[in-house]
């Protein structure tokens, strides 16, 4: 391939623990022999003379042409995260949007059929009802956590099929192994918006999935600062599908984010666990309160797919929804009393932050469409950051003084 070069590192794949490949994985040092990643900020490179030029035009040698082919700091943040994800092969976007919209596009023409769970992201549903439908492609929704649905809609054939687990914001989970057997006798690839679970807590590969994708602004920068994204396959398919689509559409993520994702990977996993671990106590925490009517978790003995959640997930990530009694008022007045956690819409950061779902990412689904996704108007979706948990459980504390006195006596959590 010409616009991705190997590192040729020592790294074998497999070969060394997961921590080691987040912080070395991927490096590609310059004759300078710096420590850290470098920041190639150029766009373009030069060649020898024209000979070479044609020759990497012509494919035939392994070098790098145009950085919105590909760049050799984009380059070392793709290989770490393919090796993370033990996918064959990654591309990264400018953001998560362009991954999931690039990996859809590049396989999808006029006529084919696309089936997706209509628990998505908002843009991503914007993507598979109005843009794909415009041009020709038919999408057929299901709600995700129903096998059967997902048996009918896929006893016809398709080309694709989308999914986000868990979801967003109620934290559904869709059956992942059983969704990608019933899309392969259908005909379609499977494609998965891992971003919830993260490349640490479900591997959607090594459930069947053909191709996953990220919004690298979540957990992997992490800390509020870069949009990214990445869609990761095989290489067959990379190659014959999703490259000529991404070179000659030009979704590529810029130098100086990659070298930020380079970084964050570094330390993903330390960042994360404890994020899933204080997203578990405030869960718990949440559910002794008398004014939240319910709590969803994928961890909780309470989450109606618990069994399959523990099945397919090595955790259960940062996010919490909960849906407080007195609908919008009372989720507004938690909202705003709210000291230290901040009010955004933004999720995976190192700063906890809640949004309503409902008036905010979630605004533009009818009322129907809403009550299909369970979301009510008393949802709250948090997502959980780095700090202290005890001053977050204070937060909430203090916060939740604000809400309607509920009616009955505090019921008991229904699980850890
Ligand atoms: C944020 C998000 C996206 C979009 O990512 P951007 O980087 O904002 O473009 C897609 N899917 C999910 C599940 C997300 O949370």
């Amino acid at each position: 391939m010409t616009d991705h070069v190997e590192s040729g590192a020592v790294l074998g794949q497999g070969a060394l623990g997961r921590a080691t490949q987040l912080v070395r994985g991927g490096l590609t040092r310059s004759p300078f022999a710096e420590t850290s990643e470098t920041l190639y900020l150029n766009s373009g490179f030069v060649f020898g003379s024209a000979v070479e030029a044609e020759a990497a035009f012509k494919g035939e040698s392994d070098r790098y042409i145009y950085s919105r082919y590909g760049n050799p700091t984009v380059g070392m943040f793709e290989e770490r995260l393919a090796l993370l994800e033990g996918a064959e092969a990654c591309r990264a976007t400018a953001t998560g949007m362009a991954a999931v919209f690039s990996a859809l596009a590049c396989q999808l023409q006029a006529g084919d059929r696309l089936v997706a769970s209509r628990e998505l992201f908002g843009s991503c549903l914007h993507i598979v009802t109005k843009i794909l439908p415009a041009w020709g492609v038919e999408t057929v929704l299901v709600p995700g956590a129903d096998p059967e649905a997902w048996a009918d809609a896929l006893s016809q054939p398709a080309q694709a099929v989308f999914l986000e687990s868990p979801s967003n914001p109620m934290l559904e989970v869709v059956d992942i192994a059983a969704v990608a057997d019933l899309a392969h006798r259908a005909g379609a690839r499977v494609v998965v918006d891992n971003v919830f679970a993260t490349p640490l807590y479900q591997n959607p590969l090594a459930l069947g999935a053909d191709i996953v994708t990220y919004s690298a602004t979540k957990h992997i920068d992490g800390q509020g600062r870069c949009l990214g994204g990445a869609v990761l396959a095989s290489a067959a398919f990379m190659h014959d599908r999703f490259i000529p689509f991404y070179r000659h559409t030009g979704p590529s993520l810029s130098p100086f984010n990659a070298w930020v994702m380079v970084k964050a990977l570094e330390t993903l996993e330390l960042r994360v666990e404890r994020q899933a671990e204080t997203a578990a106590r405030l869960a718990d925490w949440l559910a002794l309160q008398p004014q939240v009517r319910q709590v969803r978790y994928p961890g909780r003995a309470d989450h109606p797919q618990q069994d399959l959640a523990k099945r397919q997930m090595k955790g259960f990530g940062s996010l919490v929804s909960f849906e407080v009694e007195g609908g919008k008022e009372a989720a507004f007045s938690l909202l705003d009393a709210l000291q230290v956690i901040d009010i955004s819409n933004n999720l995976g950061d190192s700063k906890s932050l809640a949004c309503h779902p409902a008036t905010t990412t979630h605004s533009k689904l009818t009322p129907g469409e809403r009550a299909d996704a369970g979301i009510g108007d008393g949802v709250v979706r948090l997502s959980v950051g780095l700090e202290r948990p005890e001053d977050l459980i204070a937060d909430l504390e203090r916060a939740s003084m604000s809400l309607p006195r509920p009616m009955e006596p505090p019921r008991r959590a229904a699980g850890a």
